[in-house]
């Protein structure tokens, strides 16, 4: 499986909601600032602190396990709580998962079954991001003594267009590997990438145009393994025969 990226935000325009779209880094606040001067450390280290990547092997076990929102709250509210997100957010949380399409399961080949682990990894990153976001609205609107049902409507609002970008790009990236997919069955692993040339390319887009790469390992463009067709929202590219002595894109 991929390495999960640090964090899944909302798809964005820019690079595609591959999602990777605004992802952050999990803040931590800097260790240094939480001990007071003078104080030695102390002796006996503090309880390792959750990392994302066991987060998110949770989250992805729990989504697939859980057929309702109860039971996905039951599923991970221990974990949570844990990494600091209270069940309010959870629960607001878990019923808007509910609603996200199955994802295809099976690929017929090796493209699809690739779309398909990155698709499950990013739906759960995308679970924690939202309960962080949701996490963060409740925070504000207790310190700031506003209603704290409107903030989580309010964040649920925002939460909602964000998992639509995703859920476009996991069908964009099922498609996408089907058409590598099916260019593998006639030309081999190995083929060719092509990009409509315009003034609206992409830089990435761009630079894998004419190059080759295998259909078993999508290639790193735009900072993430993609497949043509699946860069960006908007990516035109597409996968063709192999271009001789072209280089294979990593
Ligand atoms: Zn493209």
């Amino acid at each position: 499986m991929a390495a999960p990226a640090p964090h899944s935000g909302p798809p964005g325009a820019a690079p595609p909601p591959r999602v990777q779209p605004r992802r952050q880094p999990p803040k931590q606040a800097p260790p240094a600032q939480q001990q007071p001067t003078g104080q030695p450390p102390p002796a006996t280290p503090p309880p390792a602190p959750l990392l994302p990547a066991q987060l998110i092997a949770a989250i992805i076990a729990a989504l697939g396990a859980a057929l309702t929102a109860a039971q996905l709250v039951r599923l991970l509210a221990k974990i949570m709580a844990l990494a600091g997100i209270g069940l309010l957010a959870l629960r607001a949380v878990a019923v808007l998962m509910m609603s996200w399409p199955p994802d295809v399961l099976e690929g017929t080949g090796p493209a699809q079954r690739h779309a398909i682990r990155t698709n499950v990894t990013r739906r759960a990153q995308f679970m924690w991001s939202a309960c962080k976001r949701v996490q963060a609205a409740i925070a504000a609107a207790r310190s700031q003594g506003t209603p704290v049902l409107d903030a989580i409507a309010a964040a649920l609002a925002t939460e909602k267009r964000y998992m639509a970008q995703h859920i476009a790009a996991s069908s964009q990236r099922v498609q996408a590997s089907s058409a590598v997919d099916g260019a593998a069955e006639a030309y081999g692993n190995l083929l060719g990438w092509n990009s409509h040339l315009d003034s609206r390319t992409s830089a990435g887009c761009r630079l894998a145009n004419g190059k080759n790469f295998y259909a078993d390992r999508p290639p790193v463009v735009e900072g993430a393994p993609s497949l043509p067709g699946a860069v960006h929202p908007s990516c035109r590219c597409w996968p063709s025969a192999p271009f001789k002595g072209a280089p294979v894109m990593p």
